[in-house]
């Protein structure tokens, strides 16, 4: 029997404020959720427990070798995300005919971000803003989803990616509890594997919930599973073209060591800039301090040495604008790495961020550059090629809203514009008429 409630799939920011808006609205509403919510346990925001929520204990990799952080859990990816925050690009009205402005702004006020105070942006990360600035980078403190005064006790540092243990950082998994005060339902360990899709249109999820499967019958189904999540589910349901091609944001760390205290004590990405023309983003970032044995395992010999002095380290992160390569296949495993020019504009950026570590007083010949990660897999359900720019597939009743739609890659926090494209579609989808 279909329903007339709407199913949301995967519960990051864009499905949280799918499900937030239509249940605000007085829509019925039935979230799934593969991950569990780990905000009451002690494991929360810890070492141990980042390798329980993360898939594959964050040592998911590409075929080609780049490491993939893929949290798996109420309130998705942004449960170790950085809380950083940036508005939708002009392009997406110019290129794509997308309107996100007035919904981020909405978003955003909402959400109160703002960048840090001054004195909370850290001594170490400061010095390479201010190091950037000789070389005529103008680096601008980073828009955060972090209110320090929601904190009884404010303390980010680098391992703030495990999950934020002091209560200062948003996570999506709040709109999802407002949803549910709203009256929407949430089943969390319900992993979705199929759709069934009949005579062009959807009509029933197919998942087990701690393990015992559920068939549900659905007329309206918003898949928010994550760039890969999404992908993967549309390609077992039928969709063939989806996950043929994505974009990673894919990102380096370029460390160094100064005589002083590093970044790992203060919060991740005060300051940023970005080049546009050559499609990076800079920002500072060093990894938590048990991460970082691991990333240098991957890095090669001699390189876990380093760790003694993690204290004293200094980073700066590259995002590269990547083009659309690679592949999400329908269980979900990824094939990507860098095309030519991809590698091209890396290595520029990390010979400009060399320089930066420098004159913020690194040792120079301690400068050296981390294995490739991902931690924004998106552009895997491209609008204009799986999705219209309302966000519906070509099966009725079929609409996908989360990274996986980017028509590009942002080189941008992600979760400011997903939120937008999430608030426009649930209009359109309570209007039940396309939006401008
Ligand atoms: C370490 C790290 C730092 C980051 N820092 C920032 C930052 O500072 N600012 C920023 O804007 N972005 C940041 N990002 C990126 C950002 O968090 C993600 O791009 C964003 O959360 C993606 O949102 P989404 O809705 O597409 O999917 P996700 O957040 O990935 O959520 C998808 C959800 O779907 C669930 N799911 C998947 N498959 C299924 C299935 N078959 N059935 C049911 N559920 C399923 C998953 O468990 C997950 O909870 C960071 C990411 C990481 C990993």
């Amino acid at each position: 029997m279909a329903s007339e409630r709407t199913i949301v799939i995967g519960s990051g920011p864009g499905g949280a404020t799918v499900a937030r808006e239509l249940a605000r609205a007085g829509e019925p509403v039935l979230l799934l959720e593969r991950g569990r919510d780990w905000r009451p346990s002690r494991l929360y925001g810890t070492y141990p427990g980042s390798l329980l929520y993360a898939e594959k204990g964050g040592l998911l990799f590409t075929d080609e070798g780049m490491n993939v952080i893929r949290p798996l859990m109420l309130g998705g990816a942004t449960s170790m995300y950085c809380g950083c925050s940036s508005p939708p690009g002009s392009w997406w009205l110019d290129r794509y005919g997308i309107d996100l402005e007035q919904d981020a702004v909405a978003a955003a006020g909402e959400l109160k971000v703002a960048p840090l105070p001054p004195e909370l942006c850290g001594v170490a990360s400061t010095r390479i803003a201010e190091a950037a600035g000789e070389l005529g980078m103008r680096w601008e403190a980073q828009d955060k989803f972090m209110q320090p005064a929601r904190a009884a006790e404010f303390d980010c540092g680098a391992r703030c990616m495990l999950g934020c243990r002091c209560g200062a950082k948003w996570n999506a998994a709040e709109w999802v509890d407002d949803a549910v005060q709203a009256g929407a339902e949430v089943w969390t360990r319900a992993k979705v594997d199929q759709l069934r899709i009949e005579e062009g249109c959807v009509t029933a999820v197919l998942g087990r919930v701690d393990g015992r499967p559920f068939e549900l019958g659905a007329e309206r189904v918003v898949v928010a599973a994550g760039g890969i999540g999404s992908a993967a589910l549309l390609r077992r349901s039928g969709i063939e073209g989806a996950g043929r091609g994505m974009t990673m944001d894919t990102t380096v760390m370029v460390y160094g060591y100064s005589r002083t205290k590093g970044q790992g004590a203060e919060p991740p990405m005060t300051w940023s800039f970005p080049d546009d023309d050559l499609g990076v983003l800079y920002s500072t970032l060093i990894d938590p301090w048990l991460m970082y044995p691991i990333v240098m395992a991957a890095k090669g010999p001699g390189y876990p040495l380093t760790w003694r002095r993690w204290g004293r380290t200094m980073g700066v992160m590259i995002k590269l604008k990547d083009e659309i390569s690679g592949e999400v296949t329908e269980n979900a495993t990824i094939r990507k790495g860098l095309t030519p020019s991809d590698r091209a504009r890396l290595s520029q950026a990390e010979t400009v961020a060399g320089e930066i570590l420098r004159l913020a007083g690194c040792e120079y010949d301690s400068i050296f550059t981390t294995p490739l990660r991902g931690t924004h897999p998106s552009g895997t359900v491209r609008i204009g090629e799986i999705v219209n720019s309302d966000l519906e597939t070509e099966i009725g009743g079929l609409y996908v809203c989360d990274a996986s739609v980017f028509p590009e890659a942002l080189c941008r926090p992600t979760v400011l514009t997903i939120i937008a494209l999430a608030r426009r579609l649930s209009r359109k989808l309570l209007a039940g008429r396309p939006t401008t």
